[in-house]
């Protein structure tokens, strides 16, 4: 069940978050391996068994997601539309050279928070916030940055905190 504390207290705190689990994933890294990977995706299901992630849409908000050639067939097929023109009308190149979503907030966030294209969207927003999986210890400079953004890293952090 959502318990709305966890986005609120990660609110109140934000302004630490960013110092505090960059701390706390550079910890985690000594200690990184299988145990803490499979630690990491129990943690990461008990934390979003509990955020309703249509409270937040940080992420929607926040960060363009990567799209790739895979998505954009299939995004733009569905929208009957030529992968050209959907790129050219919903597409741009970031700074490090990856196709992302051209706005922030995203062009397919709804007023209700709801994505327009949840069924079909990006692979990078199905991944994110990349804390289950087994692959928790491959990116834990981007866990730390995420936890700026994600309530759900900022809450996974902290517990694996007092963990591990
Ligand atoms: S495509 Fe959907 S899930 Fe992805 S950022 Fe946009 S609104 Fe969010
Ligand atoms: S930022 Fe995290 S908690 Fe918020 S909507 Fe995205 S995945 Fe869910």
């Amino acid at each position: 069940m959502a318990d709305p504390d966890l986005i609120n207290t990660w609110q109140r705190k934000k302004e630490q978050a960013a110092a505090e689990s960059k701390t706390i994933a550079k910890r985690l890294q000594r200690k990184k391996g299988k145990r803490l990977d499979e630690l990491a995706d129990e943690v990461h299901q008990e934390v979003f068994s509990r955020i309703n992630c249509l409270d937040c849409a940080g992420c929607c908000s926040g960060i363009p997601p990567i799209v790739t050639k895979g998505d954009v067939t299939r995004i733009a097929k569905t929208f009957g539309m030529k992968p050209a023109d959907f790129e050219k009308q919903y597409l741009t190149e970031d700074e490090d050279g990856d196709t992302v979503m051209n706005t922030t907030p995203c062009p397919f966030l709804l007023a209700d928070r709801k994505c327009m294209i949840y069924d079909i969207r990006p692979r990078a927003c199905r991944q994110f916030p990349h804390t289950d999986g087994l692959d928790f210890s491959k990116n834990m400079k981007l866990h730390a940055l995420n936890a700026t953004i994600c309530p759900g890293v900022y809450h996974i952090l902290q517990r694996l905190e007092a963990l591990v």
